[in-house]
């Protein structure tokens, strides 16, 4: 359970353009760096699921009908910036421009920057992000080489709980 604190009007639930078939969210204006897409305050479960986004260790929440839809790209254009309530179980999850976005452009995240794992049903899956440093496949933070965690940790947009020894 939970509700939208900030929903940026300029972003819309639209068809990806990365994944045939998929829904993503899309600018429908251009988006400044820094710009909140939005911050959601929900109850956290110990529940993983294809939508869900990790905010602690073994802490997820479900991000409704919007944050769902944000899709992976291993050279996103947002990071989730959470924070868990641990006293409460509630999380904020926060997502946060990380560059300019363009008008008609997908708004990404790295999936490997706040999941420790995925579902099996994305594990390994081919990865569309059609980035130059595309790493392949979709996965967890746990399944990256170790080159690949000091690479991510060194862009400072990872959630705190993802370490060198994960
Ligand atoms: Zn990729």
């Amino acid at each position: 359970m939970g509700s939208y604190i900030i929903k940026n009007q300029k972003v819309e639930v639209s068809d990806s353009l990365l994944i045939k078939g998929e829904k993503a969210l899309v600018a429908k204006e251009n988006i400044d760096k820094h710009t909140i897409i939005f911050l959601y305050e929900g109850t956290a479960t110990t529940k993983r699921t294809r939508t869900s986004i990790q905010v602690a260790e073994d802490k997820h929440i479900e991000p409704g009908d919007f944050g769902a839809f944000a899709n992976h790209s291993c050279n996103p254009n947002t990071q989730i910036v959470a924070n868990y309530d641990e006293d409460n179980n509630v999380a904020e999850v926060l997502m946060l421009s990380i560059q300019p976005i363009a008008k008609g452009e997908e708004i990404t995240f790295d999936y490997a920057t706040t999941e420790t794992e995925v579902t099996a049903d994305l594990q390994n899956k081919t990865c569309l992000c059609g980035s130059k440093n595309c790493r392949g496949k979709i996965t967890g933070f746990y399944s990256l080489t170790s080159q690949q965690k000091m690479d991510l940790l060194a862009k400072e947009i990872t959630a705190n709980y993802l370490q060198l020894k994960n």
